[in-house]
């Protein structure tokens, strides 16, 4: 027998980020016929500097593809009040669409707050309870961005995901939660493991698919893995190098290629998802609005607003 091993694919994220984008632009462009230009308001509280990083990204993506953005830069000691105040305003205001309140916010805010104060129908994030409440019956307009971005691989990966056995590695409110929900609506076996879990790895080798978001560098390899598995890595850490520092996973991307059938780099993977996922839920937000119902058409369900990705 041949001693060599079959490597897994790569997943392209930037590829498939690249198409989910031009749909964003076809989408805009069949607004734009109704003279309408989406528009994504940013709030940003702080200087943390990685916050600083994704903000500029997403404007940048954002005009790319035709989206007018609007930046709310806000000093570390604004108080909630001004905050809340702020979503008010862009709440009330016509010619805003979408909102995003870039986390962490600083200590002294009520995250929670600040996201239920967001109109659910400009709740670009999906965080806000009633969009979660929609996601987990699958009745859903706005889902989170990055495991959106993660189905979206699945789908281009997976000729069919019915049945599958994914688990999910992590149980945060911003990725491992959603993504669970996702998964069991595209008919997957869903299992979620988190640091109470008593022997994830026995779980995880089980599995046909599995998405790690937990933010530890390296903790999944080969041996957490089934031959022919499907891995999509949802952590970005930055880690020291002898030349200086760089970006990887929660993944171990050598070890695991060795036995995964494909496997999403880092960077190059989730990552680029994650924002073409917030365009394209703004360019749905805007969809929703237009036809948002009227006291007359009350009885229309937000799912029925939504635009067919
Ligand atoms: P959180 O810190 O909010 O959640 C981490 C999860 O991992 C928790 O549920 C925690 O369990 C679980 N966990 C911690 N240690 C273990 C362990 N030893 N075994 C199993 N589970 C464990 O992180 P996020 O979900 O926000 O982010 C995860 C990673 O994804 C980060 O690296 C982040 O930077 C990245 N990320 C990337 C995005 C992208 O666009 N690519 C977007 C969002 C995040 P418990 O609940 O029990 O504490």
């Amino acid at each position: 027998m041949s001693s060599s091993t079959q490597l897994a694919r790569d997943i392209d994220g930037k590829a498939i980020a690249a198409q989910v984008l031009e749909e964003v632009r076809e989408h805009v462009a069949a607004l734009s016929l109704e003279h309408i230009v989406p528009a994504l308001a940013v709030v940003l509280v702080g200087d943390d500097p990685a916050s600083q990083v994704y903000v500029r990204n997403k404007l940048l993506r954002a005009k790319e593809a035709g989206i007018r953005s609007l930046e709310y830069r806000l000093p570390a000691t604004t108080q909630q009040t001004d905050v809340l105040k702020l979503i008010a305003e862009l709440n009330a205001d016509p010619l805003v669409n979408a909102i995003l309140v870039q986390l962490p916010l600083p200590a002294h805010i009520d995250e929670g707050a600040v996201i239920d104060a967001i109109d659910p129908l400009k709740d670009v994030d999906g965080f806000h309870r009633q969009n979660v409440g929609a996601l987990v019956q699958g009745a859903d307009v706005l889902k989170p961005c990055t495991p959106s971005g993660c189905m979206r691989l699945l789908h281009e990966t997976c000729a069919n995901l019915s049945g599958l056995h994914a688990v999910v590695i992590g149980r945060s409110n911003i990725v491992g939660k959603p993504m669970a929900a996702l998964l069991l609506q595209a008919h997957c076996s869903v299992s979620v493991v988190h640091s109470r879990s008593v022997d994830a790895k026995a779980l995880c080798r089980l599995a046909d698919i599995v998405v790690v978001a937990v933010g530890r560098p390296h903790m999944i390899d080969a041996s957490w893995l089934k031959p022919g598995a499907v891995v999509i890595d949802v952590g970005i850490n930055r880690i020291e190098t002898e030349s200086g520092t760089r970006l990887v996973g929660d993944v171990d991307y050598a070890s695991a290629r060795t036995v995964a059938s494909a496997i999403t780099p880092v960077p190059g993977g989730v990552g680029p998802m994650t924002i073409a996922y917030l365009l394209m839920n703004t360019v749905i937000a805007t969809r929703a609005q237009q036809a948002r119902p009227t006291p007359q058409h009350s009885h229309e369900t937000t799912e029925q607003l939504a635009l067919s990705e």
